[in-house]
């Protein structure tokens, strides 16, 4: 597998070197906001150690990104009053992955209610907006 590579788009937002807007954060994992959002509330959730996917994520990694993946999703969920939560993620480039540092995305979804198709720059202002709704959902 290809190494990982220390400046990828979201190694750089962990040092604070590239902005994001942020939503919650713990010792092991940062969840932020997803500047393209294919729904209302659509976040981040990456391991704040290396690792590219889940191809080579350790099981502490991922037991740690699962934790709060479920805790974003439960909040997210909350603060849309969403009817379901979407979590996807992907490996290499020929699994859909485009930034090689691991992540799950986390989707409040509504039935009936399509994603947008991907690639679309999102509205700073609203994104922020719905980062604060999301804080204050968590427990
Ligand atoms: P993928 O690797 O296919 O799971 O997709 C990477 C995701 O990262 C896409 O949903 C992008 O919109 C998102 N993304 C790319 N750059 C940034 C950034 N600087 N801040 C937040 N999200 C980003």
């Amino acid at each position: 597998m290809t190494a990982y590579d220390p400046d990828n788009i979201f190694a750089k937002i962990l040092r604070g070197e590239i902005p994001s807007t942020r939503v919650y954060e713990d010792d092991e994992t940062l969840a932020f906001m997803d500047i393209m959002p294919r729904a209302d509330g659509h976040l981040l959730v990456i391991p704040k150690t290396p690792c590219r996917n889940v191809l080579d994520a350790t099981s502490d990694q991922l037991a740690a990104v699962m934790s709060t993946v479920q805790k974003l999703a439960r909040a997210a969920k909350a603060a849309f009053d969403a009817d379901g939560v979407t979590i996807q993620q992907f490996n290499e480039a020929a699994g859909g992955q485009e930034v090689f540092h691991l992540h799950f995305h986390v989707l409040p979804r509504f039935e009936g209610v399509s994603m947008r198709p991907p690639g679309n720059m999102g509205d700073f202002d609203l994104i922020a907006e719905h980062a604060e709704k999301i804080r204050a959902a968590l427990d």
